[in-house]
């Protein structure tokens, strides 16, 4: 069942990004440093009473240069098109303003339902400017405090109390889903077209179904796969679309509902920060990764030139090393067959189990070979190691301090499992605990 999205809209200052980190917390990331990677918070997970949610500050997400009542126009429409719950805030402090007024207009045609959050209300005697609120026409309005964290409770219940009842479609567990993910224009559209055939080009607009609705079944060589989110991919020509913080925002919800990820590249323009960035949050979400490097008719070539690339990508994706890369053209469809062997292969290997002694066979080798390290005079002794989960494959290793297994040693022991296992296209986890 895939998880309801809320999002937070209102306008600048009133604490929707505070609100945001009150909700969400500090969620522990599986890596533990990608350079050029930074969170942005615009995009978490929250929970409240076992309810699962994704949850959205859209005032995270900037139309650069438009004027502010455009800005925050354009925030609730995304949290329109994206939420199934919305919470408005408001300042209670300020009270009612005309720009709440516009952004409760566009939230009125929507029929989403919407939360009022009055924010800043920090004291019991607050309470009186309240009243104004109700006009907004959305119900009692819940007063809140960030900064000191009253009334999320009360908010948080009337926002899952609104969530859909319905069942949404999920697919066989043996069915592969996968999505494309990358900036705007390499080719992620012309790819899906390209594999589905000129006649199954993508919905371009569907009255009524909200943009999750539309994951597209595709078969190949007799085998069942989902593209996931291909309605992120239509253009439909809003302002927004074209920002940095609105295709990330698409990116990591496609992620999310994914098995593998193909990171799409442009091979005529090479690879840029916004690249790195978007391969590191699919890397980051445990999801298994193929690198597609598309356009590659139109790139000057000779014999060279596809190592070259290659060791371009290795350079600026080192957390990547695992991803298998394919060269193709979603226009000529030159080398198009290559690819679903590699979301095959990838796929296969982020759901591997291993045997637990060969696991430690392996490690012990390791060991042998390179003596762990030691600070502060004392030395890492590991005991034990097991696989504890798949997608993506995890393991639990046992040792006398988990502090003492420094991030070099994990990356070889990583490196050890990978080369006596393979794990191609998957990226694995490695948790030290203590032995009891
Ligand atoms: P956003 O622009 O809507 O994301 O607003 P922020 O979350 O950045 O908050 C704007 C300012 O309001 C910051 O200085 C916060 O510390 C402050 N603020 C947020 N919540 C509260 C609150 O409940 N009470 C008070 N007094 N200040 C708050
Ligand atoms: P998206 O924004 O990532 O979905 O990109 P589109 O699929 O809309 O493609 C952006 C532009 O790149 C369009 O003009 C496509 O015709 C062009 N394009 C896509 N794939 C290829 C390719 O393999 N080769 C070339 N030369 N152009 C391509």
């Amino acid at each position: 069942m895939p998880k309801p999205t809320v999002a937070i809209v209102g306008r600048p200052n009133v604490g929707k990004s505070t609100i945001f980190n009150r909700i969400v917390g500090e969620r522990i990331s599986i890596v533990e440093d990608i350079p050029g990677v930074t969170r942005d918070r615009i995009y978490s997970s929250g929970e409240w009473l076992n309810q699962h949610f994704n949850l959205i500050d859209t005032g995270g997400i900037e139309i650069s240069d438009a004027p502010f009542m455009t800005q925050i126009r354009e925030q609730a429409e995304i949290a329109i098109d994206e939420a199934d719950v919305i919470i408005f805030m408001t300042n209670g402090r300020e009270g009612l303003t005309t720009a709440d007024e516009q952004v409760a207009k566009i939230l009125y045609r929507s029929h989403k339902p919407v939360v009022v959050a009055v924010n800043k209300v920090d004291n019991p005697d607050m309470r009186e400017n309240l009243y104004d609120f109700y006009a907004l026409g959305f119900g009692e309005p819940v007063p809140i405090s960030g900064s000191h964290g009253l009334g999320l409770g009360d908010l948080l219940d009337l926002v899952i109390a609104n969530f859909p009842k319905r069942e949404e479609q999920e697919y066989d567990e043996d069915i592969i889903k996968f999505s494309l993910i990358g900036r705007p224009n390499v080719g992620k559209s012309s790819l899906v077209n390209a594999l589905l055939g000129e006649d199954r080009v993508i919905v371009s607009d569907i009255a009524g179904t909200t943009r999750d609705a539309i994951d597209t079944p595709y078969t190949y060589d007799g085998k069942d796969y989902v593209i996931i989110d291909t309605a992120g991919m239509r253009k439909k020509g809003k302002v927004y679309e074209t920002t940095e913080k609105y295709s990330v925002l698409r990116a990591l919800r496609a992620i999310e509902r994914s098995d593998v990820v193909l990171v799409v590249i442009n091979g005529e323009e090479g690879i840029i920060e916004q690249d790195k960035k978007i391969a590191g949050y699919a890397h980051e979400a445990g999801r298994a990764i193929v690198i597609v490097v598309n356009k590659w008719d139109a790139v000057d070539k000779d014999d060279k030139t596809m190592k070259e690339f290659e060791q371009k990508i290795r350079d600026h994706f080192l957390f990547l090393d695992y991803a298998p890369i394919v060269f193709l053209s979603a226009k000529t469809k030159r080398r198009i067959h290559t690819l679903i062997p590699k979301i095959e292969l990838a796929s296969e290997n982020h759901s591997m189990r291993v045997v637990t002694t060969v696991l430690n066979d392996v490690v012990m080798d390791a060991v042998a070979m390179n003596p762990t390290p030691t600070d502060k005079g004392q030395r890492l002794k590991i005991y034990y190691a097991t696989q504890v989960a798949i997608k993506p494959p995890t393991f639990v290793i046992f040792v006398n301090d988990p502090e003492l297994l420094h991030f070099s040693y994990k990356r070889f022991l990583e490196n050890r499992i990978r080369d006596a296992f393979g794990f191609e296209g998957t990226p694995i986890k490695i948790i030290a605990r203590p032995r009891k």
